[in-house]
């Protein structure tokens, strides 16, 4: 019993390496898969939630910066309905009296307001008063109608103005007339007493913004935003026209700082996006990267086509008919509202990118606690392989390397798992086979055994039929004497040995018999008579001819042919073996059955002796033979022709004989 030697070498690849690789390899393909699932399932929610976060504070946004300013248009209809009530209401009188108390003239040739009207005074109302300055030009004609409207408008500042700034939430409130008058409570600052005596108020941009031909409907209007030199900041203007009947009589004003309103658009964002804010006209009102250019250009700069990201997003934005929402670009979600009032867009741009480093970050946090699950349960597959397959598989592998030392009683050892679950059941089988095996291996043996004795005897029986097969190779049959193939094989090598020989000269000795008339004997008395005159002259041939060396051939026919070697051979020996072999012949008696007679008969013989030589062969003994054969039978028949050829080459010479 042997084993296959591949059974016994170590294996190539561990069992349990490749079972945790390709497990490993699998269970990542999943990780992978479920970490890319929980990324778009993740991202879809982010992104719900981001929307609806987005919605909401822009909504609230655009709701409270909307509220400034629109706190600041109701300011304006408060004082307008409370001039245009006075100035029908209040006496002319009343009011030209009441325009000392607040104005003085100054030596510059302006009139401004009384000192005290900043400072704190305590008026005729017996109430304390504090905080506004006015400046009338220097060439205003100071009518009644004038000095009543401005009296009627200081005491209105006076009233309203010191409201509304007193919150801290509005900087200032003023009131012009366009004959040159300014009235204003500026906080901190005594504005009005500062500004030079040629100050012309209707031109500035906080007064103009608001007349006739550029704002015909007497609407509120906003102006763009602009730095205000004596206040030092960048601000913008919303002014209202108050006209008593056709006549414009007053233009009402309340600053709002835009450097509030900017860093409030700037700073309050959602983590990792940016604000911006931009007229409806499409200038740019704060943005963080052009924070610069933008105040230069005092609300001047428009987005175009050199701003090509500003511009999808004013596209975008501006195309929307709701006042409020979000709206998705190609890589950002734009959280807009209007703004009332300067009709403004604040626009919260929130990069889809934040979205997908979000998704991306719980993604791997997935990814991470799905490879440590698969880390750890692949450790413990591993110890488990190594337990309850490893160890088993070894002992089986131990127990078939024994089987190659041992036999199959190996198998059957205590070694092999006892066990319940599969390698207990591969053990029990492995047991039962070696059993069926080794019985198996003993009928063959036996099998083999008996095999071996028969092929022993077929072997035997073959080598005698082979051996019969070469005797009748070389048999005549009909008179069992060689027969011609077997004259071709032995004459030649019996020449052949004669002829290396020549140190005594050897010779070589054919005779050819022809029966006489032998056709006759055939017609005359039956073929069957024919055979047994063949058979019994080969009989007499071989019992006349039968020393060693002699040998006696069937040639075919009724033809035979004798060779001897010798080297005592002459002329008289060869007349007295020829005679006693035409005598022999002649002494045959052949029986013919059906005629209850017998016959005879006689042979022809041609007889080549030749001394052995170089140029000895059986082609020239054959034809010597024949020839002489020829001359017996031209001669009369039942006859012997010899020939005798002594040396070879030019000494040869010859004899010829005849023997009756
Ligand atoms: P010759 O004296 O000139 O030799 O005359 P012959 O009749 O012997 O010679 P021929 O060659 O004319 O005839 C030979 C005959 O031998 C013819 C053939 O039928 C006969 N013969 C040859 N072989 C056998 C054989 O095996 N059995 C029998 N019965 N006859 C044979
Ligand atoms: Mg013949
Ligand atoms: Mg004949």
């Amino acid at each position: 019993m042997t084993v296959d030697k591949a059974a016994a070498e170590p294996a190539r690849t561990s069992l349990r390496t490749q079972i945790i690789v390709r497990g490993a390899l699998r269970s990542l393909v999943i990780a992978a898969l479920l970490c890319v699932a929980s990324y778009y399932h993740v991202a879809g929610m982010l992104e719900e939630g981001v929307i609806e976060q987005l919605e909401q504070f822009i909504a609230e946004r655009g709701r409270r910066d909307s509220e400034q300013f629109l706190q600041t248009e109701r300011h304006h209809q408060a004082v307008e309905q409370a001039l245009l009530e006075q100035l029908q209401a209040v006496p002319l009188a009343t009011g030209t009296a009441l325009f000392d108390d607040y104005f003085e003239p100054w030596p510059d040739g302006t009139w401004r307001t009384r000192r005290g009207w900043y400072d704190g005074l305590v008026f005729k109302d017996g109430l304390q008063h504090r905080g506004f300055t006015g400046f009338i030009g220097r060439d205003v004609e100071l009518t009644p109608e004038l000095r009543h409207r401005a009296a009627l408008m200081a005491g209105l500042l006076d009233w309203y103005g010191s409201a509304w700034t007193a919150t801290g939430q509005y900087i200032n409130y003023f009131l012009s007339a366009p004959e040159n008058l300014l009235l204003g409570e500026f906080i901190g600052v005594p504005y009005l007493h500062q500004v030079p005596a040629d100050t012309h108020f209707p031109d500035e941009i906080f007064v103009a913004s608001a007349n006739e031909t550029r704002n015909p409907q007497r609407q509120t209007v906003w102006t763009h935003f602009y730095f205000d030199a004596t206040a030092k900041m960048w601000m913008l203007s919303s002014l209202k026209p108050v006209y008593l009947g056709d006549r414009l009589v007053a233009t009402l004003g309340q600053d709002i700082l835009l450097d509030e309103f900017v860093q409030r658009t700037l700073k309050d964002a959602l983590d990792g996006t940016e604000n911006l804010a931009f007229a409806a006209d499409g200038s740019l009102v704060a943005y963080e990267p052009l924070l610069a250019e933008v105040q230069a250009a005092g609300g001047a700069l428009k987005i175009d086509g050199a701003r090509p990201q500003l511009q999808r997003i004013f596209t975008a934005v501006t195309g929307q008919s709701r006042r409020s929402g979000v709206v998705e670009t190609e890589d950002a979600f734009l959280a807009y509202t209007r703004i009332d009032g300067p009709d403004w867009y604040l626009v919260n741009v929130y990069p889809k990118q934040l979205l997908q480093n979000k998704a991306m970050a719980a993604a791997t946090v997935i990814l991470g606690i799905a490879l440590l699950g698969l880390l750890s349960e692949f450790a413990v597959l591993w110890l488990l392989i190594a337990r309850y397959v490893l160890a088993p598989l070894r002992r089986f592998i131990r127990v078939t390397e024994k089987v190659g030392g041992e036999g199959l009683s190996a198998l059957q050892g205590s070694e092999l798992p006892r066990r319940r679950d599969e390698f207990g059941l591969l053990a029990k089988r492995f047991r039962e086979t070696a059993s069926e095996l080794e019985a198996s291996r003993q009928a063959l043996l036996a099998a083999n055994r008996d095999l071996d004795a028969q092929v022993a005897a077929r072997t035997e029986a073959l080598t005698q039929a082979n051996q019969r097969l070469a005797m009748l190779a070389i048999t005549d049959e009909l008179s069992g004497l060689h027969n011609r193939r077997q004259f071709l094989h032995v004459v030649p090598l019996e020449v052949a040995r004669l002829v290396r020989l020549q140190a005594t000269p050897l010779w070589a000795t054919l005779a050819i018999l022809d029966i006489d008339h032998f056709k006759l004997i055939n017609d005359c008395y039956g073929h069957g008579v024919g055979d047994q005159a063949i058979r019994q002259l080969g009989a007499c041939l071989a019992g006349l001819h039968r020393r060693a060396g002699d040998h006696c051939f069937r040639l075919g026919g009724e033809e035979f042919a004798l060779f001897a070697s010798g080297d005592q051979v002459d002329g008289a020996k060869v007349e007295a073996f020829a005679g006693h072999v035409l005598e022999a012949v002649r002494n045959l008696v052949i029986e013919v059955p059906e005629q209850g007679a017998t016959c005879r008969l006689t042979v022809s013989v041609g007889i080549a002796c030749v001394q052995a030589g170089a140029d000895l062969s059986l082609e020239r003994l054959y034809k010597l033979a024949d020839d002489a054969l020829y001359l017996a039978k031209q001669n009369g028949r039942d006859q012997a022709r010899i020939v005798l050829i002594r040396g070879s080459g030019d000494q040869a010479k010859t004899l010829e004989l005849e023997v009756r």
